[in-house]
Formats: structure tokens, C-alpha cells, sequence
């Protein structure tokens, strides 16, 4: 048991990137901070995060934008990016000494490329407001007593006037705050890859499609943008996008789904326009050797198998021939069959219930000073440095109602 200081007592659980950010961000004035984490070190996620690089945020520097990132929490987080912002973070890291850096797609970077620069700046402005932690200390459970919360670890029982749950996606902690009495909207993966076999892509590891349409007709959802092909199946921004959109509905169909995917984002009349011209152009040359400049070589080839269109020269290529590979091309329907993780980010879709979070503070509507941040949170968002984002604003704002 702690005690003994005339100042509150505040114990964070989860030393991740919520709960650092929200120690960096703590004044020693009037709270006596408690970390209490699991793990023998702290925030091993930011530690691999990015590639090991840390993409800690997303120049997007319009709330109203940001949150559309967020296929889940987009609403509620507008009025947290509405006070703590991209921008805020920039300036955040940057007067702490850490230099950071936009990266073509807008994804955000410490200069170091090295995620230990940020741990190393969440460590020392914890240590200078005086947060302590305590490692391999795993909270058991929590109940409330005398307006105090009891937190009980293996070893020991620690009281606290206010708690912040920041465990990231812990089933363990979930069930614990079932038992306070919140809701927990059951936790799926978001962010993977789409499984694939089909003798269109076979073969074809690394070869990608910049600009792809991509649907899933049962979900009436799509996205837009780059699509890679890998031995396992398909994967690229668009993707895993696609996969955060949809990955609660995903999940009930157990990852088996129609994939419609237009290869090169033309209209099918377009595309046999566009034959047409590659006919007239290259009529003396063969058709598997000519082909058309918005796909590979290799794709070419198996586009025309796939089609069961045999080598002949362009100018014998008949109407039949061009209307099927257009169709390919523009419309082809992949059956997917399974998922597998993103190695560079990966997240839980899940958590606690946002319906019964003050998002003005953070706070429990049904437990009095009890907080949240972080992935525990039925939060979260695309690839590209939203997650850590959402877990620095929410922390921020905590810090800033404590
Ligand atoms: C490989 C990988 C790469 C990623 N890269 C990026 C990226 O580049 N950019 C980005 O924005 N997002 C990235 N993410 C997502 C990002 O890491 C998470 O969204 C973020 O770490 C969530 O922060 P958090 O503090 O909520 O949880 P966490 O960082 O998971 O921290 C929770 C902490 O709580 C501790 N804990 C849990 N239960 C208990 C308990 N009962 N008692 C005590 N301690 C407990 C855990 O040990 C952990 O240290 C990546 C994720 C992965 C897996």
C-alpha cells in the first residue's frame, strides 16, 4: 500500500504509449503517480512500432479529416482532436528535442528513424514529473471502495483516489471492467492482409497496382488506392484500409469473401477503348509480348492464361478477346479465404463501449474518476500513425482534466 503524501494519489495501468504520454504530461503539483505495468519494460509496442521506426502521427492537420481515419471512434474523437491535434504533437515532440519528419504519404517520423527516441522522451518527462513505475507488477483486479479504488496486483494492494486504464487491447482487463460494470464491444483484428489463391496472381509476389479499386460487393464497401500482390495473397494501403473498414463484418464471415478489384481504375468502355488503341498501334507485334503500360509484364501473361486467349499477333485479337481481358481488368472477383497480420502495424477493433466515456475528459459515466486511453477503448484506425495519435490526444486531454 502507498502513502504518506499530502498529494493525490493516481495510478496509471498500462505503461504503453497512452500511458506514458499521459506521464509526460502529469504535473507533480498535486498528483503522486503510480505506473503499473506487466511487462519487465515499458511500451514495447512503440518499440517495433513503424518497422521499428515509430510512425508516431499522420500530417493531417484538420480534425474534421482526422477522424474520418477512424472506422471506429471517428465521431468521439473529433471533439479530442478538436484539443489535442497532429499539429499538437509536432510541437509536442519537437519542444522536447525530439526532431520529426513527413514522409511522402504523410506519414510522421522521428528524424532518428528509431522508436527509442520517443520512448526515450516519454521515459525522461515521466521522470521529471515524478511518475514512478513499477515493472512485472500485472493488475489482477479492481474494485471501488470508500470512493477510493483498490487495485490488487500478485503481491500487493494498491489504493489510488483516481485510475487510468491505459492496457491497450488486454482481454484479461476487459473482463475486470466488466465487472465495474462496463460494456465491452468484443475485441476482432483489424489491419491484416487478405489470403488468396488464384492462377491470376500466381507467381506474382511484389508486383503492385498503384492505383486499384477494390469493393467488397456483400459489404457495399471499397477503397481506393495501392494493392500488392504477395505469396500469400494481396495486401498495400488499399488492402489493409479495406480490412479496418470492414473488420467486425470480416470477422462474421469468418474472413471468406468476394474481393471485386478493378486493376487499374478505368470504366470497362474505357479500357476497350484503350485495347483498341494498343491493337491499331501494335497490330504486326504478338499479344502476349505488347501489352498494355498500366500493368506488368508478368500480369500481362497471366491475365491473357487466365482469359484462355492463346498467343496470337494483335491485328487478329478480335472483339470477344478485347471485351474479356477488359473484364479482367476491370472487374475481376477474387475469392479470399482467410487473413494474415500486417508484421509493420497491427491493431484490436474492440474495447470498452464509447457510449459510456465522457469524451470532454476521458472519464467512466459510470465509475467516478475512473479514466481511459489507448486501444482499450473501442478505438481505433487505418495504418499510418492514427492509432499512436488517438493514444497521445486521449492521454493529453487526461492529463490536462486531472
Ligand atoms: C507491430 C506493430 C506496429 C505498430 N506500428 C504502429 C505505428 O507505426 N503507428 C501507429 O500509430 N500505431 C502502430 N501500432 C499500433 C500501436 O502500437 C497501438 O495502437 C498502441 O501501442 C496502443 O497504445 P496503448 O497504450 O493503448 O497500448 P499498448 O501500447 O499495448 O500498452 C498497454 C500496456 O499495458 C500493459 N498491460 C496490459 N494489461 C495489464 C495489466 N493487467 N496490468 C499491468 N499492465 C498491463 C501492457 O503490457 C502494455 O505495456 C503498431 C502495432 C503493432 C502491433
Amino acid at each position: 500500500m502507498r502513502g504518506g503524501s499530502s498529494k493525490k494519489q493516481l495510478i496509471i495501468i498500462g505503461g504503453g504509449a497512452a500511458g506514458f504520454f499521459l506521464a509526460a504530461n502529469l504535473t507533480s503539483k498535486y498528483w503522486d503517480t503510480l505506473i503499473l505495468e506487466q511487462s519487465k519494460q515499458p511500451m514495447q509496442k512503440v518499440k517495433i512500432s513503424g518497422g521499428g521506426r515509430c510512425n508516431l502521427t499522420h500530417a493531417c492537420f484538420e480534425p474534421r479529416k482526422l477522424a474520418k481515419f477512424y472506422p471506429r471512434g471517428a465521431k468521439e474523437l473529433l471533439s479530442v482532436f478538436s484539443r489535442f491535434q497532429p499539429a499538437d504533437t509536432f510541437e509536442w515532440f519537437e519542444n522536447k528535442g525530439v526532431a520529426l519528419k513527413i514522409e511522402e504519404d504523410n506519414r510522421v517520423f522521428p528524424v532518428s528513424d528509431s522508436s527509442q527516441t520517443v520512448i526515450d522522451v516519454l521515459m525522461r518527462e515521466a521522470e521529471k514529473n515524478e511518475v514512478q513505475a513499477r515493472y512485472e507488477t500485472a493488475v489482477t483486479d479492481i474494485k471501488t471502495e470508500n470512493g477510493k479504488f483498490c487495485i490488487k496486483t500478485k503481491n500487493e494492494i494498491y489504493f489510488s483516489d483516481s485510475l487510468v486504464i491505459a492496457t491497450g487491447s488486454s482481454p484479461k482487463m476487459w473482463t475486470i471492467l466488466e465487472k465495474l460494470g462496463h460494456t465491452i464491444v468484443p475485441p476482432v483484428p483489424s489491419l491484416f492482409t487478405f489470403n488468396c489463391q488464384n492462377v491470376l496472381i500466381q507467381n506474382l509476389a511484389g508486383t503492385s497496382f498503384p492505383e486499384a479499386e477494390i469493393s467488397i460487393p456483400k459489404l457495399k464497401i471499397k477503397q481506393f488506392g495501392a494493392v500488392m500482390i504477395t505469396h500469400w495473397g494481396l495486401s498495400g494501403p488499399a488492402i489493409l484500409k479495406l480490412s479496418s473498414l470492414g473488420a467486425r463484418e470480416l470477422h462474421e464471415l469468418n474472413y471468406s469473401f468476394t474481393l471485386r478489384i478493378n486493376w487499374i481504375s478505368e470504366k470497362f468502355d474505357r479500357t476497350v477503348e484503350l485495347l483498341v488503341e494498343q491493337k491499331k498501334n501494335n497490330a504486326k507485334k504478338s499479344l502476349y509480348s505488347a501489352k498494355i503500360p498500366q500493368v506488368t509484364n508478368r500480369f500481362w501473361q497471366n491475365l491473357l492464361q487466365t482469359a484462355g486467349i492463346k498467343e496470337k499477333l494483335w491485328a487478329e485479337t478480335g472483339n470477344a478477346d478485347i471485351n474479356k481481358i477488359a473484364d479482367i481488368l476491370t472487374n475481376t472477383n477474387l475469392q479470399i479465404s482467410g487473413k494474415s497480420a500486417f508484421k509493420e502495424e497491427f491493431v484490436t477493433a474492440g474495447g470498452v463501449d464509447l457510449k459510456e466515456i465522457d469524451f470532454k475528459t476521458m472519464q467512466s459515466k459510470l465509475v467516478p474518476n475512473l479514466y481511459f486511453a489507448g486501444e482499450v477503448l473501442n478505438i481505433d484506425a487505418i495504418t499510418g500513425g492514427f492509432n499512436f495519435q488517438a493514444c497521445w490526444s486521449e492521454a493529453f486531454i487526461i492529463s490536462r482534466n486531472l
